[in-house]
């Protein structure tokens, strides 16, 4: 996938404040306004962990307070080997993903187990399909939303 060319001109502070928009986007379509959220867009070395994820969700359930940590699209090749079509490049989808867990937390288990794993695998596909539909029904309707300052999936 090449490189979306708006990215590479657009300032950290525009692709900060066009993936918080997004967020604030899909956070209402998931029906989870009740989170406050710290949105970041952060460089690899900046991510907790994990330096192969490409959005972490650290999550403080009894306040419903959540930062959520996007890598910036200049460090997204450095995991790129661990995804598949494109996928560390799609906000849109990693969004979702993240967003979704906020729904589980009570149901909270580590990725180790087997339950974590299904429960991985369940906020994937179901994210997969949410960005999937969405799609379909953008260019049904011919509506001209790409957002601006960060990449996107096709
Ligand atoms: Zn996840």
């Amino acid at each position: 996938m090449s490189a979306d060319p708006v990215v590479t001109t657009a300032s950290s502070e525009q692709a900060l404040q066009a993936l918080a928009e997004r967020v604030r986007y899909w956070q209402e379509v998931l029906r989870l306004q009740d989170w406050n959220l710290d949105v970041r867009l952060c460089r690899t070395h900046e991510m907790r962990g994990d330096r192969q994820a490409i959005a972490q969700t650290e999550a403080f359930v009894h306040r419903k307070d959540a930062i959520m940590r996007f890598l910036h699209p200049m460090d997204t090749d450095t995991v790129s080997v661990n995804f598949l079509f494109g996928e560390e490049r799609d906000y849109d989808l990693n969004i979702v993903h993240e967003l979704l867990h906020l729904h589980f937390t009570p149901f909270h288990r580590d990725s180790e187990t087997p339950e974590g794993v299904g429960q991985e695998q369940a906020i994937e596909a179901i994210s997969r399909a949410i960005v999937k539909l969405y799609r379909v029904h953008r260019r049904g309707s011919r509506r001209t939303d790409r957002w601006r300052g960060m990449p996107q999936g096709s």
